[in-house]
């Protein structure tokens, strides 16, 4: 392009008088010049700027993340257990149902969106022996230490380790991801080539939407998690035994739980099960939950109880 500008303007060149007629030809390149090379600055920025990552487990969740990948420009390779083509040539992504032809892309960054449940099983199924040694490894899962552990456990010493969370799914991040947490640990990033640079790069695509970017250890992302996310998996679970339904008097309260049903009823229940198997503090949040409802309860037949014994006792003595 910067050649065919150049010839562009030589060819504005009159034969005779080459030296006085220079300066226009020159301000030609000038005018060409900066459009040539604004395009070749720009083109070498994406080239830095977009990555190409490659989903294994594309899922309901990995579908979603990578809906946000592909309009951000980004390169997309997937695979997972079941023949998602079709959704990954909607999305724009690769689909590769052999795990070897994907690694041989070499991707910069590969994403584990598989259920935590698979997730060991997935990653040692990877031929990583066919990944260039410098890759970049991160994971959504919604627990964060058992992932951190199995990649540090796993992986040689070359890859890069980055533990995240989009505290977000299909249906509350629907709207987009705005002021919507996203949690990570750098967990093993090597100081040098363009590693710290690749890590900002995939951070940033949850910063250009707005995520609001929380870095924490996974240990104590687990240790909030399980008060937060796996009690709001519960009741809503819970509530949706109860098939409520909207009626024309529901008050705020009662829309925010129709709302907690809603958002927690398109995950799946392997999710839910794992937010329980794998985060140690998920079993001492249930017990509570069980006593407090115990407790809940014993107050309440308690004053029924008096109630009842008083009337009982007047009944008698006005006998
Ligand atoms: P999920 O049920 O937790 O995971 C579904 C994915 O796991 C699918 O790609 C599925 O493969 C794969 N999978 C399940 N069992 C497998 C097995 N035995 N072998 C190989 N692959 C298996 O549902 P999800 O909502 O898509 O979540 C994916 C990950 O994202 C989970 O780790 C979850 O914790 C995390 N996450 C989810 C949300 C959310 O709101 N949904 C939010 C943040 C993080 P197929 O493609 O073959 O079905």
């Amino acid at each position: 392009m910067f050649l065919n500008s150049l010839s562009s303007a030589i060819s504005f060149v009159p034969a005779a008088g080459r030296l006085r007629c220079r300066p226009p030809a020159i301000r030609a390149m000038d005018a060409a010049q900066p459009f040539d090379m604004e395009a070749q600055a720009s083109d070498l920025m994406d080239r830095r700027v977009r990555l190409k990552i490659a989903i294994i487990g594309f899922g309901n969740f990995g579908q979603f993340l990578a809906q946000t990948f592909a309009r951000q420009g980004h390169t997309l390779l997937a695979h997972s257990r079941t023949d998602h083509s079709a959704a990954a040539a909607s999305l724009g992504a690769s689909f590769f149902s052999d795990p070897n032809d994907l690694c041989e892309q070499h991707p910069d960054v590969v994403l584990l969106s598989s259920s935590i449940l698979s997730t060991a099983t997935v990653l040692r199924a990877l031929p990583i022996q066919r990944l260039r040694r410098n890759t970049l490894f991160t994971e959504v899962l919604s627990v964060k230490e058992f992932p951190k552990n199995l990649l540090l456990k796993h992986l040689p010493p070359y890859f890069d380790i980055l533990c995240t969370h989009p505290m977000f799914g299909p249906e509350s991040g629907k709207d987009g991801w705005d002021g919507l947490p996203l949690v990570y640990e750098k967990v093993r990033i090597g100081d040098y080539g363009d590693r710290a640079e690749r890590c900002k790069r995939f951070l940033d695509i949850f910063e250009r939407e707005g995520c609001r970017m929380v870095e924490m250890s996974c240990a104590e992302h687990d240790a909030c998690a399980a008060e937060t996310q796996f009690l709001t998996h519960t009741v809503g679970r819970l509530l949706s035994m109860l098939d409520l339904k909207s009626t024309q008097i529901d008050t705020k309260g009662y829309e925010a739980l129709l709302k907690l049903v809603q958002n927690t009823g398109s995950d799946s229940f392997e999710l839910y099960n794992g937010l329980f198997m794998y985060n140690k503090n998920s079993t001492e949040l249930l017990e509570r939950l069980d006593m407090a409802f115990d407790s809940l309860k014993k107050d309440l037949f308690g004053k029924l109880h008096d109630v009842l014994r008083k009337q009982l006792f007047e009944d008698s003595s006005e006998n």
